[in-house]
């Protein structure tokens, strides 16, 4: 199997996965490696290796991407204090699973971002 498709197995439900939340175009589930209290993994139901590969016609997913991921926070008790959306696109990035997802991050101080340059 390879890594997309493992992605495309957990939304159509054909290995276990913690989903967390699903619609007609995304799908949320715990990531199986968590490195936050709250570490869930948005991912369109269409498969779309990278950010770079979005088309015009994925607006729709996109925003349907953050806005789910705000439900979610809401839900999990992390929005109050906070919480970090990433995505990670290809090999600088350190992108692993080339289906477009997006990590929603927190309960807990997440602190700064970026190394230096
Ligand atoms: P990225 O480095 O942005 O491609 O992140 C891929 C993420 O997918 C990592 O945080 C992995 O822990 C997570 N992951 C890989 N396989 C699974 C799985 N079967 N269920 C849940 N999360 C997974």
């Amino acid at each position: 199997m390879t890594e997309e498709m493992i992605f495309s197995k957990i939304i159509h439900r054909e290995i276990p996965a913690d989903i967390v939340y699903q619609d007609d175009l995304v799908t949320a589930f715990r990531d199986i490696a968590c490195q936050a209290p709250t570490h869930i993994l948005i991912v369109p139901n269409k498969l779309i290796p990278t950010l770079d590969e979005v088309a015009e016609e994925d607006e729709i997913i996109l925003g349907r991407m953050m806005l789910v991921a705000t439900k979610i926070a809401k839900r999990e008790g992390i929005a109050e204090k906070g919480y970090r959306l990433i995505v990670n696109c290809k090999d600088n990035a350190g992108q692993e699973v080339y289906h477009l997802h997006m990590h929603l991050l927190g309960g807990k101080p997440l602190g700064s971002l970026l190394g230096s340059c």
